[in-house]
This record gives C-alpha cells, structure tokens and sequence, in this order.
C-alpha cells in the first residue's frame, strides 16, 4: 500500500498522519510513506520543521513544495490574507468568528491537495491523506466534506487509467472535532506517545518562538486538550 499525506505540522494532520501509518502496518512490506508538506510564505513557517521531524520519524518520504511565489502573487494580487499579506495583522479571537476570514488563503487545500494528488498517481498510491476536520467548515469552503467528495471524483476523473484503481482521499477528521482529534490519538496511542506528539506540533499562526496563545488557533489548540480532559503539552508566551 503506497500512501501521500499532506501535513502542515499542525496537530490535524500530524494526527493523520500516525493513523494513516498505523494503518499502513498492516502491509508493512511494500508500503510506501510519503509526506508532502508546502511552503507558501506563511508567517508560521516553523510548522513546516516538525512536518519535516515526523516524516523522518516514520521513515516516510518527505516532498517540500515551494510555493512561495505564490503567496508573494496572491498578496499583489489583492488577498487580504494575513497568512500571506504581510500588511494584515493576523486576528486574535475565536477560530469560528468572522475575523478568522482574514486567515484564507485563496484556493489554498484545492492546489494543495491538487499537486498532492499528482504526487499520489505518480507514486502509484491509492490513499491521499488530508487533515481536514469539523471545526474547518465553518471559515474554509475548502475543507467540507462537499469539496473532499467532489475533489475525489475529479482526481479519478482526470487521471482515469493512471491513478491506482482504488484511489481514494482519506479524511479521519472530517466529521470530528479538534477535541475528538485529540481525545482519539491519546486513546489510540496512548498518553505518553500522545502527548509528544502533539508537543511537536505547530498551531500559531503568528509563528513566534512559542505559542502566542491569543490567536484564533493557538485558542483552538488550548480548547481542545482542555475539553479532551488531557494536559496541555504547549508552551504558551500568553
Ligand atoms: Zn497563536
């Protein structure tokens, strides 16, 4: 079994991740691991090293995608993303609340997942792995399960003869919340492992030396340990 997973260094997908490889132990053999992760100028470029961490972990193939011209032509282009648009601050607040629009990037899981998918009908894989979760359908169109459906279909679509017979994008998060995601890995990995994987993890999107602690994801990541009823294991500045 040859799987791509796209993984930011987030909590999300590095979650993914381990699920996904721990699914793959079942046909240790002539698996194949390979992690994509992309570099589009965000202001939390720190996330993309412990991406880099866990692929080495797991002994998976790690690709990084440069799309750093990209961020730099959206920005001219006029995006009011604060991930990309150095000009706008990056919102504090809840995650769910309409200030969290300034955090958008245009088309971002489309051409993420896009170059991800060619990666996958290359590599010959029948899994793409996403970290998309509940919690993101609320600000991003790009990652509710409509999108995820439709996604699919237009990969084997378009790659009708080349991409693996049973291609198929796996979304573990999709219907499930970050605390879920949390509560789901402790069970799974158990605490110890757990609670280190999640350590090398990056949320903040303000990409300081540690945690801000006051933007809409550092708030997100603080919630969910909090209602997961486990320690939070980040290192917060506020
Ligand atoms: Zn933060």
């Amino acid at each position: 079994m040859t799987a791509v997973a796209v993984v930011s260094g987030g909590m999300d997908s590095v979650a993914m991740l381990y699920r996904l490889n721990a699914k793959m132990s079942d046909h240790r053999d002539d698996s194949k691991l390979h992690v994509v992760s992309f570099d589009y100028g965000q202001r939390h470029y720190k996330e993309l090293n412990f991406a880099e961490n866990h692929a080495q972990e797991l002994g998976a193939e790690h690709h990084v995608i440069d799309l750093m011209g990209l961020g730099t032509i959206f920005a001219k282009a006029g995006s009011q993303s604060s991930l990309v648009n150095t000009d706008v601050a990056v919102p504090d607040g809840h995650y769910a609340e309409e200030s969290m629009k300034a955090t958008v990037v245009p088309n971002r899981n489309m051409i993420m997942a896009s170059i991800a998918a060619g990666i996958a009908v290359a590599a010959g894989a029948s899994v793409l792995g996403l970290g998309v979760h509940a919690g993101d359908h609320f600000i991003y169109p790009d990652c509710r399960p409509e999108f995820i459906g439709l996604f699919e279909r237009t990969v084997k679509s378009g790659n009708e003869g080349f991409a693996a017979e049973d291609f198929h994008v796996y979304v573990p998060w999709m219907h499930k919340s970050k605390t879920d995601i949390v509560r789901e890995t402790y069970k799974q990995f158990g605490d110890t492992f757990a609670r280190d994987l999640f350590t090398e993890t990056w949320s903040c999107y303000k990409g300081g030396v540690l945690h801000c602690g006051t933007c809409g994801t550092c708030t997100e990541r603080k919630e969910a340990f909090k209602d997961a009823g486990v320690d939070d294991p980040t290192e917060y500045a506020a």
